[in-house]
């Protein structure tokens, strides 16, 4: 992969992330998992991102998804699809990660993912 267009990583560096395009929006969703991560999306075709280092994952419910989180700090660094829908290969990264002045400019809107599956705004 080239240049990265954005990078981040883990508070102790050990899973680190590189991003070959910038994203045009962050999502912050409110479902049971994403509220107590806080964290902030970036939704990227796999074939865009570059992850390095070790992770644990965690699923629940239904399992479509695995949030992975360092084995070392513990911070989540992003999620992979475990039924990739077809057409749709679509995993994301933890945008808190990054420098937060690398992402000020990016829009953040934010997902209902407790209730009605819809961006609120
Ligand atoms: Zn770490």
């Amino acid at each position: 992969m080239s240049a990265a267009a954005l990078s981040g990583s883990c508070h102790c560096g050990a899973v680190t992330f590189r991003l070959a395009t910038r994203p045009a929006q962050i999502v912050k969703c409110n479902c049971s998992a994403c509220r107590r991560y806080r964290a902030l999306w970036a939704h990227m075709p796999p074939d865009q991102v570059d992850v390095t280092g070790q992770t644990a994952t965690y699923s629940h419910g239904d399992k479509q998804l695995a949030f992975h989180f360092c084995r070392r700090c513990g911070a989540t660094t992003h999620w992979t699809p475990i039924k990739p829908q077809p057409g749709a290969p679509w995993m994301a990264v933890n945008l808190a990660m990054a420098v937060p002045d690398q992402i000020a400019d990016i829009p953040v809107r934010h997902f209902d993912g407790a209730e009605t599956w819809r961006f609120l705004d």
